[in-house]
């Protein structure tokens, strides 16, 4: 049934909401708003783009679907009328179906496709459970579970005609469809399958990657990723044969398949096992096929993240897919003989090697193009974990910085800033992001507008924090927000160490006008990490004592927010002032994090790394604060004699700030996290040298780096320009731009 603009907002306005619980209203306003949205649906494209990930972290869908629709102001005064807040739908659950920014990355590309009206769609998994919730208890991280569908699941449409076989050796699971709309110029679909069948087949979409410490976890997340790769290849093939026949010379016309990192690797086997068997094609043929149609992008260098399978697992729960695979080693041991390369390369290379597949590598080999995520990200591919494939396969790679949506990012999170804007330079932007450059000439205008601006957004930032945390902050406070995934080389502990440093400067009297400061952290460690959950008790620890103390906590405040999640950044990244980027370099492939408080107006305070370079290229060293050792440097340090223990001793802040670790100013609570952390500093442990990740190298130019900036923002309208600047220049991490790239450079869409 098709429903128009009018017929939806007078359904909206006789809407009953009395007596009607917030899920009720939800579900009632959701499903109106997902009929109004699928009678816009278009033609299917000739030639579609197909995004497989493992993850899509989508946060809320409530605000951003209503505001794609064009119905969310509407639907906010309608609902005003009738008093109903339409904040009360911030109690919803994030869909968060994913860990990190590749997942986020994953839903940015997908909004920014149906904006632009591409043909790209989703595949993925439909975890019952997305990533876990945490909880905060004495400091440390408490995982439960996150239950996201509590409230229903009104943006998802079961499609029950569309379940599919997916066959193990052992079992039989039935993957069943639930396409989730994407709204914009035009309606694409994300498809997240859910598995069926017995007790074990449904464990396959129950928990997004589950802990793969075990041998039983291992098997598990290789029948998840075979799952929703097979399940998507499937269909592909079938939706071919049904329009095209058998003859499958265009198949790679009509499809291309972009592999989100490696975890969705085996979809190449998949489709050569299923072209070759089920349909008697040659094996030269179908692997020729595969290599039109895949693509590849790598997310990371990190060695833990680059997967390999154990071939006698493969073997036993897929027998023809590990057939497959051998082949595919047979065929590229005989390409590597004819491009004459030597043992040593062919080995670097090999799909199968010491009894593994490797997923990098079978990508490489087969996808057709090879993208990095940052300019220096892919350089590093080209020179370093896959240089000897790029001396052999050059046309392969390429460079697709990653991007962030301005719909989501700017317009819906920050509607004060998104308004502002449109008083100043007009509102083209808001169909053609580029059009956002036109602000670097009308700096001065929006001076005084911007500080309100801010100033609005931090004191909507303290409320929600006081609320949620329980801490207040007062309203004249600087923020410098750190909000990511907890890893060591993202290192949160050198900023936890900075700001012990900056108390005890404050409490001895070495640092003199300060301006009062907030440091706001928001992290998740992964559950089986040990030295990032103690991470997390030290910040939380360093919260505690600092804000409690009358000498300072005028001065300076500490936050650890729980649950970071995209609904929290969302407010977050409206309402900080510097934003905290200083993984070590070489380490961060892109960031995306990064992107989205630029977009926002906050200064960035970081390293040479990933996206970051990037960005104070374009909004100008001036206005940002590069510090640290750079890529280069860091090679340096790891052929030299790299020695903490000198740089600790010579420094007595750092020796406070780090001595904390084991003086027993803080406790672990007998977890031995804390002299982990310590040893691992100042020892080093049986797999890595001491400090490995550089923090205290950096430590010294990061506190400077802080001091400047807080000197610098007491001229506040200085400090402005410099924010504004980052607003002006920020449409290149706008994923429209990323998307485009892809379409024109890989996908060949239109
Ligand atoms: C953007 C985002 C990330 C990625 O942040 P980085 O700083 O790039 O690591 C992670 N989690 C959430 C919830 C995000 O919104």
């Amino acid at each position: 049934m098709r429903m128009d603009k009018t017929e939806f907002s007078n359904k909206l306005k006789n809407l009953k909401t009395d007596g009607k619980s917030t899920i009720e209203l939800y579900n009632e306003i959701s499903l109106l708003a997902m009929q109004y949205g699928l009678s816009q649906a278009d033609v299917p494209a000739q030639r579609n783009a197909y995004y497989l990930s493992m993850e899509f972290l989508i946060g809320r869908s409530f605000f951003n679907n209503l505001m794609e629709l064009g119905v969310l102001d509407e639907t906010r005064e309608l609902l005003k009328e009738k008093g109903v807040d339409i904040n009360v739908f911030e109690e919803i659950e994030d869909a968060a179906l994913g860990n990190g920014g590749l997942g986020r990355l994953a839903a940015c590309f997908l909004d920014s496709a149906a904006g632009l009206g591409l043909p790209l769609h989703g595949y993925g998994i439909r975890y019952k459970y997305g990533l876990f919730k945490q909880a905060i208890r004495n400091g440390f991280q408490v995982e439960l579970p996150d239950d996201w569908q509590s409230f229903g699941d009104p943006w998802s449409i079961r499609k029950a005609h569309g379940k599919r076989k997916i066959k193990f050796a052992d079992m039989t699971v039935t993957a069943v469809p639930y396409d989730m709309p994407v709204f914009g110029k035009r309606v694409n679909v994300l498809r997240l399958w859910q598995a069926e069948g017995s007790a074990a087949a449904q464990k396959i979409s129950e928990y997004l990657y589950p802990a793969d410490d075990t041998e039983d976890g291992k098997l598990l997340r290789l029948r998840q990723e075979y799952f929703f790769s097979a399940a998507a290849v499937g269909e592909l093939v079938e939706k071919y044969v049904k329009l095209h026949g058998k003859n499958f010379d265009d198949f790679a016309d009509h499809n291309v398949i972009q592999l989100n990192d490696t975890h969705p690797v085996l979809a190449i086997a998949e489709l050569i096992r299923v072209l070759t068997t089920k349909y008697k094609l040659g094996f030269d043929k179908a692997e020729g096929i595969a290599k039109k149609t895949f693509a590849y992008t790598n997310h990371t260098v990190m060695p833990e993240a680059l997967e390999c399978w154990g071939a006698s697992l493969v073997k036993k729960i897929l027998p023809d897919i590990y057939d497959v695979l051998i082949k595919l080693q047979e065929s590229q041991t005989s390409e590597f003989k004819r491009l004459c390369c030597s043992e040593a390369e062919a080995s670097e290379m090999a799909i199968y090697a010491n009894d593994k597949f490797s997923m990098a590598n079978l990508a490489v080999y087969v996808g057709n193009t090879v993208n990095g995520v940052a300019k220096l990200h892919t350089d590093i591919l080209k020179t370093d974990l896959f240089k000897t494939a790029y001396k052999y396969y050059p046309n392969k790679f390429q460079n697709k910085t990653n991007g962030i949506t301005q719909r989501r990012w700017l317009m819906l999170c920050n509607r004060e800033l998104s308004e502002l804007l449109d008083g100043t330079i007009g509102s083209a932007w808001r169909d053609d992001i580029s059009k956002l450059g036109v602000l670097n000439a009308h700096v001065s205008d929006m001076l005084g507008g911007f500080v309100k601006v801010k100033t609005e957004k931090k004191r909507q930032l303290f409320e929600y924090i006081k609320k949620h945390e329980g801490v207040y902050i007062p309203e004249n406070f600087m923020v410098y927000a750190q909000v990511k995934r907890l890893h060591e080389y993202k290192r949160q502990l050198m900023t936890a160490f900075a700001i012990l440093e900056i108390y005890k400067g404050l409490t001895d009297g070495k640092i003199k006008d300060f301006r009062p400061s907030v440091f706001v952290f928001g992290a998740k460690s992964a559950p089986s990490y040990k030295r990032a959950k103690a991470i997390i008790k030290f910040i939380n620890d360093i919260a505690d004592k600092i804000n409690s103390d009358p000498r300072t906590n005028a001065l300076l405040r500490v936050v650890f927010v729980k649950n970071y999640n995209v609904s929290y950044a969302e407010k977050i990244v409206a309402g900080t002032d510097v934003s905290l980027q200083v993984s070590t370099a070489g380490l961060e492939a892109s960031g995306t994090g990064n992107m989205k408080f630029m977009m926002n107006g906050a200064v960035t305070c970081g390293t040479m790394d990933g996206a970051n370079i990037e960005i104070v290229e374009l909004a100008g060293k001036e206005n940002n604060y590069i510090f640290g050792a750079d890529v280069d440097e860091i090679e340096r340090l790891k052929r030299g004699d790299y020695d903490p223990n000198a740089i600790l001793k010579a420094d007595a802040y750092h020796s406070y700030a780090v001595n904390t670790l084991i003086d027993g100013t803080f406790s672990d609570g007998d977890t031995g996290g804390f002299k982990e952390l310590y040893d691992a500093l100042t020892v080093g442990a049986s797999w890595h040298k001491p400090d490995h990740y550089f923090v205290l190298h950096d430590l010294k130019s990061y506190v400077e780096a802080l001091l400047k900036i807080n000197t610098d923002s007491k001229d506040e309208k200085a400090f402005a320009v410099k924010q504004i600047k980052n607003v002006a220049n920020s449409a290149h991490f706008s994923s429209d731009r990323t998307i485009k790239e892809y379409a024109s450079d890989i996908w060949k869409i239109k």
